[in-house]
């Protein structure tokens, strides 16, 4: 049965608790203190929420609607893990960032970053031919 900080409500393990019985991993005993959040812009709550088709299309695709809207993309040398269990992402070195140039050159579709300097309606288009799973109403 999980445990809860007292000070914010998150969830703890039994054993996580410190030396005088308290969780404090998740505000440092009192160092941290974090804002309330901000309620979410209507159109994430309706993304979120609603049964629309593209509500349900957002939901479905998550992470490649993440990947269109992306500044940059991730890179890394990712490890298999093995065996079998959960889902699990596991990083060996240093994670880092590829950001391309402004312009794409002719040898290359542009992408990431490059679509924030397009017209946002050719930026849509573009984003929809690298991204086809996504809608182009809700990109
Ligand atoms: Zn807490």
């Amino acid at each position: 049965m999980p445990e809860m900080c007292e000070f914010c409500g998150a969830l703890y393990w039994k054993n996580e608790e410190n030396s005088s019985k308290k969780y404090t991993k998740c505000y440092l005993d009192g160092k941290v203190r974090l804002p309330n959040l901000t309620e979410a812009p209507d159109l994430f709550k309706e993304l979120l929420c609603s049964n629309s088709q593209e509500a349900k299309s957002y939901r479905q695709q998550i992470r490649e609607y993440n990947v269109a809207l992306a500044f940059a993309s991730m890179g890394s040398q990712i490890k298999a893990l093995p065996g079998t269990g959960p889902y699990c992402f596991h990083i060996h070195g240093q994670i880092y960032h590829m950001v391309s140039p402004l312009y794409s050159n002719e040898g290359n579709k542009p992408g990431y970053c490059q679509f924030y300097i397009f017209d946002s309606s050719e930026a849509s288009n573009r984003r929809m031919e690298n991204n086809q799973a996504c809608l182009h109403s809700v990109i």
